[in-house]
């Protein structure tokens, strides 16, 4: 994987060995030599992650960091902060102004490239979801979506953890501000991730009778557990296990004996991160459906309406299969509106969709052309069959009154219905669609609350 990485130290020799590491991994180096410098390249140059030195005169890391959170353009950016002090206290003061992660001077190569590869495959995967959301039609704003919240829920992690003493020291440190479950079963603890969503999974690479790696390999095959936050626990200087960890695409590690603050820090952090994305993904959820739903009745609208028709008569024609249509229209609706108030007509249309849905099967498809008009698309299905249903959504319709509860008001409404089916080689969705329209209207001219088909149309077309 590529990406632009800027590389900030005071000290030049620092700088080039990070350099020379990096570009020999074939990614592309920035570098600065101060905070100010440092502020102005990831703003104007947005790179993919930034190494960032703690000791540098004027102004330090945490102080860089701080300023590139607070900043929109620059607040996604990974960084790793690059500390000559191994003192924890120093780590998570770092992980406290914002960083994602820290690397000890002189730095590992593994660990660096391990640490690096991570943050870029994360970063991938957030500018993905931003930018979808971004193209989508929805009017949410990407970036008034924050990673930090001001009122972070609690995070819901799982602890998979045989030794019991640590077991416990985890689950004190982390309940205070997390909901936690230990497992010492992996077969359970498998079975647990499946089924509940946990911000983090927490595994223990030490088990006694099982390999943590494989459990690790596991969660990230399942589509339930694909994307869940892995933090393993390290035994303090197996490089070998903790590359393959990395691997395997565990997304953090701290190694035993374990920090208590350290542990605590690399957890929020990962809660912080997975509420992050679980809210772009709500919002990318809720703008496509948005694009495609209308609002009063639920059903899908117009804009969705024609490019799921646009497949299914494709879809149709390649089976060799009938397509069915209905076009509906609220018989004499404007008196209801006249009558009653808009608002009361409203309730009709909302009451109607769900007549609609409860007469058709779920593979048809219902949608509101628009005003009082609604289509049921029916794959699969003859023009007998569709005349059917038809029928069965006018009976639907006109054989109970609808109830207004708002309004305490029964009032009768009848339908007329068109319908078509998809016919020979240069047949359209459009013309499928306008076939459907004429029956509709013949249906109204003959005396309303009744289907009209669109066989004649056919038959007098092929003859
Ligand atoms: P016909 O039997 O010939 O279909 O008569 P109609 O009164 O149903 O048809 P017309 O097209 O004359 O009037 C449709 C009315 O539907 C007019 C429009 O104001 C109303 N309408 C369209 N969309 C909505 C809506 O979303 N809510 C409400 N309450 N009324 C709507
Ligand atoms: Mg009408
Ligand atoms: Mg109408």
């Amino acid at each position: 994987m590529t990406g632009r990485i800027l590389v900030v130290d005071d000290q030049p020799l620092n700088v080039k060995l990070l350099e020379a590491k990096l570009t020999s991994e074939y990614y592309d180096v920035l570098t600065a030599s101060d905070g100010p410098s440092a502020i102005e390249i990831a703003t104007t140059e947005r790179p993919d992650l930034i190494l960032l030195d703690v000791m540098m005169p004027g102004m330090d890391g945490f102080e860089v960091c701080r300023r590139l959170r607070a900043e929109p353009s620059t607040m996604h950016i990974p960084i790793v902060m690059v500390t000559a002090l191994s003192e924890t206290e120093d780590r998570v003061v770092g992980l406290s102004s914002g960083a994602d992660d820290f690397l000890t001077k002189p730095v590992e190569d593994l660990a660096l490239l391990a640490r690096v590869r991570s943050l870029l495959r994360f970063k991938v995967t957030f500018d993905e979801l931003r930018l979808r959301l971004k193209a989508g039609a929805g009017s949410t704003d990407v970036d008034d979506i924050l990673p930090d919240d001001t009122s972070p829920q609690r995070g819901r992690i799982l602890l998979l953890e045989d030794f019991d003493s640590r077991a416990r020291m985890i689950n004190e440190a982390l309940s205070e501000s997390n909901e936690v479950t230990v497992e010492r079963d992996d077969a359970e603890a498998l079975r647990l991730a499946d089924v509940s969503d946990f911000d983090v999974v927490i595994i223990s690479l030490t088990l006694e009778d099982v390999d943590g790696l494989r459990v690790c390999s596991q969660l990230r095959s399942r589509p339930a557990t694909r994307l869940v936050p892995i933090l393993a626990l390290v035994e303090e200087g197996d490089l070998e296990q903790l590359a393959k960890a990395l691997d395997l695409g565990v997304t953090d590690y701290v190694m035993t004996p374990l920090d208590r603050n350290e542990l605590i820090a690399r957890v929020r952090t990962q809660v912080r991160r997975k509420h992050y994305q679980d809210r772009l993904r709500m919002n990318l959820e809720e703008s496509v459906s948005a694009a495609s739903m209308d609002e009063l009745t639920r059903l899908h609208n117009r804009r969705y309406l024609v490019s799921h028709l646009a497949r299914e008569f494709e879809r149709a024609v390649e089976n060799r299969k009938s397509l069915s249509l209905i076009i509906l229209d609220v018989d004499h609706f404007k008196k209801v509106n006249d009558t009653h108030g808009h608002a009361v007509g409203d309730e009709v249309l909302a009451e109607l969709a769900r007549r609609m849905i409860e007469c058709t099967r779920s593979s048809d498809l219902s949608a509101r052309l628009g005003g009082e008009e609604f289509v049921v698309v029916m794959p699969d299905t003859t023009l007998a069959v569709a005349e059917t249903v038809a029928e069965r959504l006018r009976l639907g319709v006109s054989e109970a009154s609808f109830a207004i509860p708002k309004s305490d008001l029964l009032i009768d409404v009848t339908i007329s219905l068109g319908v078509a089916v998809n016919k020979g080689a240069d047949d359209t969705p459009e013309d499928l669609l306008a076939r459907a329209d004429r029956a509709l209207y013949r249906a109204k001219s003959e005396g309303r609350n009744r289907v009209a088909c669109a066989s004649e149309e056919l038959l007098s077309s092929e003859a």
